[in-house]
């Protein structure tokens, strides 16, 4: 990767530690960010899981939307897990909420019910390997319906789709990042490297205050 290249892990509220030393783990340069004047130059973002209504508000209120709904449409590389999977979805359904809205996914929150709300499984994720992977699934949601540009990564046993990749936005109802499995967190990596980030920044640096979520 680039010598400059940063990824950001969203620190509002939430698992983002965890992110950050997963990150630095495999050698990439890992920062928290709050603010929208930490976005410019970043080469990709994580937006951790936590509670997606609290993590929307403070995105709201730290005026995060705006800039981060351009990036994401200009092609910045985005992980989004659990409560972050939940904030790049179009669509939340029942209640509905409002999002960043640039995944052409919908998803339903809390899916998995009180009995089983948390649970670890080997998930098949194809696009990683062979081995499945190990998946932890915390109050988490999953993907009811994905638009023609979204790529199913994995799918529970019964079929429904639980990760997914549009462009370089990719949403995964699980917790990569609190198992030795790295291999989620390298495929987002590559995609980072990969990346042509000519054109990307110049998006943020007008994230005027008084940014409302529509
Ligand atoms: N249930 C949470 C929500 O709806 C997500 C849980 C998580 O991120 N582990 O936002």
């Amino acid at each position: 990767m680039a010598p400059d290249m940063k990824i950001g892990v969203l620190a509002l509220q939430g698992a983002f530690i965890e992110h950050v030393a997963v990150l630095r783990q495999l050698g990439a340069e890992a920062t928290a960010v709050r603010l929208p004047d930490q976005l410019g130059k970043l080469g990709g973002l994580i937006i951790p899981g936590g509670e997606s209504t609290t993590i929307l508000k403070l995105m709201q209120s730290f005026h995060l939307i705006l800039p981060l709904r351009k990036l994401a449409q200009a092609g910045l590389p985005i992980l989004g897990t659990c409560a972050g999977a939940i904030c790049l979805a179009r669509e939340v359904l029942d209640p509905e909420m409002n999002t960043l809205a640039v995944m052409d996914i919908a998803v339903r929150r809390n899916a998995f019910g009180r009995q089983i709300d948390s649970f670890e499984m080997g998930l098949p994720i194809p696009a990683l390997g062979d081995e499945p992977f190990p998946a932890v699934f915390i109050r988490a949601p999953v993907i009811e319906r994905a638009g023609p540009q979204v790529e199913i990564l994995a799918r529970l046993p019964s079929g429904v789709p639980v990760a997914c990749r549009q462009g370089k936005l990719i949403a995964a109802a699980f917790h990569p990042e609190l198992t030795d499995d790295l291999r989620l967190h390298s495929y987002f990596l590559q995609m980072v490297s990969s990346s042509d980030r000519r054109g990307l920044h110049g998006t943020v640096r007008h994230s005027a205050p008084g940014t409302q979520m529509v």
